[in-house]
């Protein structure tokens, strides 16, 4: 069994993706290709946002955001304690303090009730100004935008939307990367919606940020590549990915999506009272890039992953290890007290993510319910 069954995938859209792949190869067009705006449009389109600049990778986007910012030394970005690393770690490569934010139980995206308590506990320490928050859409589920607003306008404060795993989520109709300031997705290929190598993009209403971040992306060029008006990156979607992703979402929209639910739905139905399950909250709906379930306590982790190992099922820990407790964040300019973390470090002893793709069949699922039943009870 396939933790996420790519190989498959391909086997199924090979004839369309073989095609866009060979006209690029035939029309010589690797960089800035009019497939890379083209795609540009359609995801901008898909999101319901004005713009979408596509770019290297998710860490890009994300670098770019804080660039078109001038986030940097002596600001304080609220970060999700529970993530991947790339969340922090850009906050810290722009020169400005990650202050993790513990997280819900239930959602395992930041809870709300303690970036307050972050964002108050800067404000009274005073050497630090809160500027931005950066909310994860972890495993493929929106983060509470709702309240993260309220407390975003209360403080004066940035949303970036790190959506890397969440595309194609939703709130009440309402898709993901349209919730921040500025919102970011990655098509790192294990993503919802991956590309067969790098991508990512940066989306956002603004004019003005969506000009700033074209200019960063190509070496900060003014009217044309070779006036430079500011400091940038080299930060492309090559043709080819752009061509490839044209093809996927495709498949995404028509029936990918659908299918991780009913991948998600059934598995629900089979460990109903087994374990603890993702909970999906009221109004809110995921694109599933992990379907991740909490067991009794390490011990009981131990004993399921080896069980499902042993019938040649893949399964993950996302994530062992809470930010705050990362070695590369010991020297920022502020201290994380380990207790405000609670929740964080009940999840990294607790968490498995089970196999889960839009290609996974009943059979499958059951299968894997069926060795987590046998093994915890
Ligand atoms: C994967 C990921 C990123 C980084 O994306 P890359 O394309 O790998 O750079 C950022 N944030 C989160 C939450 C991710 O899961």
């Amino acid at each position: 069994m396939e933790f996420r069954d790519l190989k498959r995938q391909y086997q199924v859209l090979k004839p369309e993706i073989d095609t866009a792949v060979e006209k690029v190869m035939t029309n010589g067009n690797f960089i800035n290709g009019e497939q890379v705006q083209e795609l540009e449009k359609q995801l901008a389109e898909y999101v319901g946002v004005k713009h979408c600049v596509t770019c290297a990778n998710g860490t890009d986007a994300l670098t770019l955001a804080m660039m078109a910012w001038q986030l940097g030394k002596g600001d304080a970005v609220f970060v999700p304690d529970f993530t991947f690393f790339s969340s922090g770690e850009i906050v810290s490569f722009a020169g400005a303090t990650p202050v993790f934010v513990d997280t819900d139980v239930d959602t395992y995206n930041l809870s709300v009730e303690s970036l307050e308590y972050q964002i108050k506990k800067v404000i009274s320490d005073g050497k630090l100004i809160p500027k931005a928050i950066v909310a994860v859409d972890l495993f493929g589920q929106p983060a509470d935008y709702c309240e993260i607003k309220k407390i975003a306008e209360k403080y004066d404060l940035y949303i970036l939307e790190d959506a890397a795993q969440g595309f194609g989520g939703e709130i009440q109709g309402r898709r993901t990367c349209s919730f921040g300031d500025i919102a970011t997705t990655s098509f790192f290929p294990a993503k919802p919606l991956g590309c067969y190598g790098d991508g990512g993009a940066v989306f956002t209403n603004d004019d003005y940020i969506a000009d700033l971040i074209k200019s960063l992306r190509v070496h900060g060029k003014g009217t044309m590549k070779y006036d430079n008006v500011r400091v940038g990156v080299n930060s492309r979607l090559d043709t080819l990915q752009a061509a490839i992703l044209h093809v996927k979402l495709q498949a995404f929209e028509k029936y990918e999506l659908d299918a991780v639910n009913q991948v998600a739905t059934l598995y629900s139905e089979e460990l109903q009272g087994v374990v603890k399950q993702p909970i999906v909250k009221q109004g809110f709906y995921s694109s599933w890039a992990q379907y991740t379930i909490q067991l009794k306590d390490e011990e009981e982790r131990n004993k399921v992953k080896n069980a499902l190992s042993e019938n040649g099922i893949p399964s993950m820990i996302y994530y062992p290890k809470p930010m705050h407790k990362q070695l590369a964040f010991e020297n920022e300019d502020y201290e994380y007290v380990d207790d405000d973390y609670k929740n964080t470090n009940f999840l990294c002893k607790r968490v498995l993510a089970l196999p889960m793709h839009p290609y996974m069949n009943d059979v499958d699922v059951k299968k894997v319910a069926e060795v987590i039943k046998l093994t915890v009870e």
